[in-house]
């Protein structure tokens, strides 16, 4: 039997490990099923290339709890070691590998967050060990199976055991601080997070845990749409169907392989992030993307796999990591490019899923300048008469009736078809469309848009009378002459009370007679406010509101020549809540009158 210390300097460098990874004990099952899974395939490749003659048998690892004796024990048919290369491997370049990390990070606060997701390899086992023990057998012909043992102190023990099989059992002799590792549950809940898709079966409690060849690792050529749907289950089993899928598959500059989902879309912005598992290898690494691919792609499910991802180091040098970003440019371009074919290839599909999906175009062309250099191809504008148009589309659409005399194209916009119906009704009655433009993200679009349309304006189709918003050459004459208007409109400003400013207009006959709009810079500047962005100012300001009296309208003449004051007010009051019920803005109080002055009209 040899006995030694481990050659560090570090006097006893686990208690350090331990406080270090506090929060991620678990990790330390991924980083041995890993190791064992890892000595499988290099004893498979051995074999493939006749390095190893011998039986393979069937290669499983093969997790077991010993409650009695207090052990956990991976064990794997794998290449094994022999004394010399357990020296070798755990007691000098392991150890080495560990102390260099403990040196580094010893005094910095921030360890905690920054290691969390990665391992320290073998020596993370004394995270939740008191003592572990390796009983290994080397693949080579007639080799000698050895048994190291370590108690967490620098001394070790290395000495010729018995052992029948090849390959190696890594032994836990469970810390009493870590009993949770011996509850069956707990295991079979942390092999289902980070081993279900590791390519060795695995096998605990007479079951095997994972799918050796999860759907990313084949070629999409293999795989049909219910393959697909089926892996979406098996990566989120209660979750709700996916609306189509991407297929990630690189070879260069880099390996890359993956399938992301795109989930339906809720509507009031309480998206799940999250929702991507990293992968390296097929070993689940993280499912906390962030900083990793770009935000907006975070909205998508699914798995990333690629071994070119250095995840043996912190978060934030992953995230300045040239490859990284690499490959985040490379998925957005991917997704974008998904995009664009299947709104080519199927438009109608694309169309019918567009209230799921158009959050995230829209939030990757506010948020990711390649994309949205990309995104003209697929970016819909929906219209209240439910037609689809793309920005090309949408102006030559536009450009006959919506060009105003100043060679502007004017886009008119709903943001609530609801609250905004008769201002809708009277565009489309002028033959125009309404975009719908209801999403949070919208008002920040339309500035964007703006600023990369040409000769383009959004304007609200509540934020002026229908002439105004489209200003034509010819402009409306008015049939009542200058003194009647004054008259009318001081009439009209003397009844009403509110703070409306009150306006004289030349609209159509068939017009309301009384109109309120709300000015489209004004409130536009409170909807930037209002969701961040903008003046901070504007959000306490007061609403601005026009109130446009439609000097053409038959009702206009009437109060005019109303000689008794009391119908004269009655009229202008009625008119104006008319005006005011337009806009969802009677409520209370002058609701009730309102009610009650139209009962008494109709007796
Ligand atoms: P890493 O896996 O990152 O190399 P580890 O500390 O986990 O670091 O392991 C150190 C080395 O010990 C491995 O590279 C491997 O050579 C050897 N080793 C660990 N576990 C096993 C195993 N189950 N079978 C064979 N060799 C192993």
């Amino acid at each position: 039997m040899q006995t030694g210390k481990i050659n560090v300097n570090t006097e006893n460098i686990f208690p350090i490990i331990k406080k270090f990874l506090y929060s991620d004990h678990e990790i330390f099952l991924r980083e041995l099923v890993s190791n064992a899974v890892d000595a499988t395939q290099k004893l498979k490749t051995l074999a493939a290339t006749s390095e190893f003659k011998g039986e393979l048998g069937e290669l499983r690892v093969d997790v077991k709890i010993d409650k009695e004796n207090k052990q956990l024990i991976i064990s794997d048919r794998g290449i094994g070691m022999t004394a010399e290369e357990i020296d070798k491997y755990i007691n000098q370049i392991a150890f080495s590998g560990a102390e260099e990390f403990v040196e580094k990070y010893k005094d910095k606060p921030e360890a905690q967050a920054i290691i969390g997701h990665f391992g320290l390899g073998f020596y993370s086992s004394f995270m939740v060990a008191e003592r572990v023990e390796i009983r290994s057998k080397s693949h080579q012909d007639g080799a000698q199976a050895a048994r190291w043992e370590c108690d967490g102190s620098p001394q070790f023990t290395l000495e010729d055991v018995e052992k029948e099989d090849r390959g190696t059992d890594i032994i836990l002799h469970i810390h009493e601080d870590s009993i949770e590792f011996l509850e069956t549950a707990r295991i079979e809940n942390l092999l289902n997070k980070y081993c279900k898709f590791l390519p060795v079966a695995i096998w605990f409690e007479e079951k095997q845990i994972n799918n050796t060849q999860p759907a990313w690792t084949k070629k999409p050529a293999e795989l049909t749409d219910e393959d697909y749907a089926s892996f979406y289950e098996e990566l989120y089993p209660f979750a709700e169907k996916p609306l189509f899928h991407i297929h990630l598959n690189v070879d260069f500059p880099f390996n890359l392989t993956g399938i992301l989902y795109f989930p339906k879309q809720p509507k009031n912005f309480e998206v799940q992030k999250n929702k991507i598992q990293l992968y390296s290898n097929q070993v689940f690494v993280t499912d906390s993307v962030e900083g990793i691919v770009p935000d907006f792609l975070t909205l998508l499910h699914g798995v990333i796999d690629s071994p070119d991802i250095p995840l043996n180091v912190s978060r934030s040098y992953l995230q300045s990591d040239g490859n990284v970003k690499k490959i985040s440019s490379h998925i957005t371009k991917k997704v974008a490019d998904k995009l664009e074919e299947i709104f080519k290839n199927s438009r109608e599909d694309f169309e019918s899923k567009w209230d799921d999906i158009r959050m995230f175009i829209q939030y990757g062309m506010l948020s990711d300048e390649k994309f949205n250099d990309k995104a003209p191809k697929f970016n819909l504008f929906k219209s209240a008469s439910g037609k689809f148009f793309t920005a090309e589309e949408l102006q030559a659409a536009l450009k006959p009736l919506q060009t105003d005399k100043n060679e502007q194209l004017i886009v008119l916009y709903t943001s609530n078809e609801k609250e905004q119906h008769s201002f809708i009704e009277s565009a489309k009655g002028r033959g125009y469309e309404v975009i719908v433009m209801d999403s949070p993200l919208d008002a920040h679009l339309l500035n964007m848009l703006e600023g990369k349309l040409e000769k383009t304006r959004f304007v609200r189709v509540d934020s002026d009378t229908i002439d105004k918003l489209i200003q034509k050459d010819e402009p409306m004459i008015s049939k009542l002459s200058e003194t009647e208007q004054e008259t009318l409109k001081q009439l009209v400003v003397d009844r009403v009370e509110k703070n409306f400013s009150v306006q004289l207009e030349a609209m159509s006959e068939s017009d309301m007679p009384l109109l309120i709009t709300r000015p489209e810079f004004m409130r536009r500047m409170k909807d930037m406010s209002a969701l961040g962005g903008g003046n901070p100012f504007m959000r306490d300001m007061p609403e601005q509101y026009n109130l446009v009296v439609n000097t053409n309208h038959p009702l206009a003449n009437k109060i005019l020549t109303e000689s008794a004051p009391e119908k004269q007010e009655n009229l202008i009051r009625q008119a104006t809540d008319l005006a005011m019920l337009a806009q969802n803005m009677l409520k209370g109080e002058e609701l009730t009158k309102f009610i009650k002055r139209s009962v008494e009209l109709i007796d």
